[in-house]
């Protein structure tokens, strides 16, 4: 019995990376111009020590969209974050968006890679700052050889660059 539990855990495990991951910049018509390359772990930052995601500059208003097929875990307002969006997407990644002027979900649990989930805004810690989209890649699976010297350096395992996710297929 708990050998098939297993089993059946391993399977799903391995589906979720089996799932194709078409990636976009989740902030339309942006390019890496449009963040700053040093943006990602990016020290000192506010009470969170060290940034762990990246700032993508955008007219307030601008689509925001799902950076690869996801599906919505949770949707509305956190203190730090204001309006947010968080998402699953394929190989057990989280996907972290932040600041949102709007939330536009429409209700869906499923998006597309590319569908619009929000606008660009300035909420939450944001507020009095250019508008932009704070967006977070956490891997439930550690990726321990990602680990490094730096502040919190131990919690790369978890928190992806961004910037690599989306310049690097590979990665
Ligand atoms: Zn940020």
């Amino acid at each position: 019995m708990i050998k098939r539990i297993l089993l059946l855990l391993g399977v799903v495990i391995l589906l979720g990376f089996a799932i194709p991951e078409p990636r976009v910049i989740p902030v339309e018509h942006a390019t890496s111009a449009d963040w700053n390359s040093n943006t990602f772990w990016y020290e000192p930052w506010g009470t969170s020590g060290v940034h762990k995601g990246i700032d993508i500059f955008a007219k307030q208003g601008t689509t925001v969209q799902s950076a690869s097929h996801q599906l919505i875990l949770y949707q509305g307002q956190w203190s730090k974050g204001g309006n947010v969006v968080l998402a699953l997407g394929p190989k057990w990644r989280l996907h972290y968006y932040a600041h949102l002027a709007s939330i536009d979900t429409d209700g869906r649990y499923f998006v597309a890679s590319g569908s619009k989930i929000g606008t660009v805004g300035a909420t939450g810690n944001a507020q009095g700052k250019p508008p932009h989209l704070h967006y977070s890649i956490v891997s439930l699976v550690p990726y321990f050889w990602l680990i490094d010297a730096t502040s919190q350096g131990y919690k790369k395992a978890f928190y992806l660059n961004p910037i690599s996710y989306l310049t690097d297929n590979n990665s």
